[in-house]
């Protein structure tokens, strides 16, 4: 499939691209404009700053699924304390999580130490420069191969991330949803049959700005674009419909029950495996001891109704302590319930219920650790875990002791 050409004339609606392709002086004048367009608009990222391919390893795996704005400080923190692949190797994986705290997706934490351990054992602490060696790593697909190895050492590798993905798909009139892997296949042939050779790290980040600040998901600003005259999308007026809606997964919702066990000493207990339902939730880090509650805790829920359902969740939570941690007998005084949270994770829709229990003496847990409920806002936990204790210690201090 061929499908970036000259732009037509607005045409009817078509998945098929009428045009023939960029002809070879087009296909240089296209690449001429948009190069020449970053080279004076490009922003500059803390990233940019360098070409040492684990500073740009780095930023691309922090810049999955989150925003340049909320990546810059981590990113400055990170490089601070890590400032080579051999100190990120050596570190102890609870530092490296607590400097990502708050950015979410934890696992690419995980991966990035652990493949900074492979380069060092194997590679003499260089990121490898083959692309084949380099796909070995942990946590390294397709994207973030090119995007480090253009970058980094001029590789003519094409990257597609999202936001390439759409910029292509507007310049070719592509009106297939870009999630289908064979819309995303043609893609990145396509992206792979534009790359500006000799200039690939440039390439790849000038489609990547194009994709940010001007082609952006809604309202592209199609006047400031360096590459309009080539744009079938804006030629045919379907800049605003590519790319195609996805079918919109009907969301999930689930209740989960957490419970913030509290000793005398002002001790409580985290576990360190999740339970199946709340992995995605707290990061398969450090967490309160939860329950996914049964039944739906929100349809029709007025006032009453939701005072009925926090009842029921007590009551389940009170089963899960005695059945889990053999605590019994609890009485009601010791139970205080805490805000409600609400918190949206991809198709999730999660409601939290905490619940506050003061205990004569934390029960014994395999994979439980007792800690000082007032460090766990400061220690590497999700955010959800963050906003729970915070909860806990602003009731607390209300509380008579
Ligand atoms: Fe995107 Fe508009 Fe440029 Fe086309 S003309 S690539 S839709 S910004």
């Amino acid at each position: 499939m061929i499908i970036l050409g000259s732009a037509p004339k607005p045409a009817g609606h078509s998945t098929r691209p009428p045009l023939p392709p960029f002809l070879g002086h087009q296909l240089a004048a296209f690449r001429r404009a948009l190069l020449k367009w970053f080279a004076a608009k490009r922003r500059a990222l803390p990233w940019r700053q360098s070409r040492d391919p684990y500073r740009i390893w780095v930023a691309e795996i922090m810049l999955q699924q989150t925003r340049i704005a909320a990546v810059v400080p981590y990113y400055q923190q990170f490089l601070e304390r890590f400032p080579t692949i051999a100190e990120l190797a050596r570190s102890d994986e609870a530092e490296v999580l607590r400097l990502w705290s708050g950015l979410g997706y934890y696992q690419r934490a995980r991966n990035l130490q652990r493949a900074a351990r492979e380069i060092v054992e194997l590679h003499g602490g260089t990121f490898p420069r083959d692309a084949e060696v380099a796909r070995m790593l942990p946590g390294i697909g397709d994207y973030t191969l090119a995007a480090v190895l253009s970058i980094a050492y001029g590789k003519p590798l094409a990257a597609l991330d999202g936001n390439i993905a759409r910029v292509l798909a507007r310049l070719g009139a592509v009106q297939m949803p870009l999630r289908e892997p064979k819309t995303r296949r043609k893609l990145q042939e396509e992206a792979q049959r534009l790359l500006a050779l000799r200039h690939s790290g440039d390439w790849n980040q000038a489609l990547m700005e194009l994709g940010e600040t001007v082609c952006t998901p809604r309202s592209p600003c199609c006047g400031e674009c360096p590459v309009a005259r080539w744009c079938r999308a804006r030629a045919m007026g379907l800049e605003a419909e590519i790319p195609a809606k996805r079918m919109l997964r009907r969301g999930v919702r689930v209740t989960l029950g957490a419970v913030v066990l509290c000793d005398p000493r002002g001790k409580t207990l985290l576990l360190r495996s999740p339970g199946h339902h709340d992995a995605v939730l707290f990061s398969r880090l450090r967490q309160f001891p939860a329950i996914e509650i049964i039944g739906d805790m929100r349809d029709g829920a007025d006032d009453g109704v939701w005072e009925e359902a926090k009842r029921r969740a007590t009551t389940q939570i009170r089963n899960y302590l005695r059945d889990e941690f053999a605590l019994q007998k609890l009485p009601t005084k010791s139970f205080r319930q805490l805000p409600a949270l609400r918190h949206a994770v991809t198709f999730r829709d999660v409601v939290l219920l905490p619940v506050l229990v003061r205990v004569p003496r934390l029960p014994q847990h395999p994979e439980g650790e007792a800690v000082p409920l007032q460090d766990v806002p400061h220690m590497p936990i999700s955010s959800a875990t963050r906003k729970i204790a915070r909860a806990a210690l602003a009731t607390l201090g209300e509380l008579p002791t």
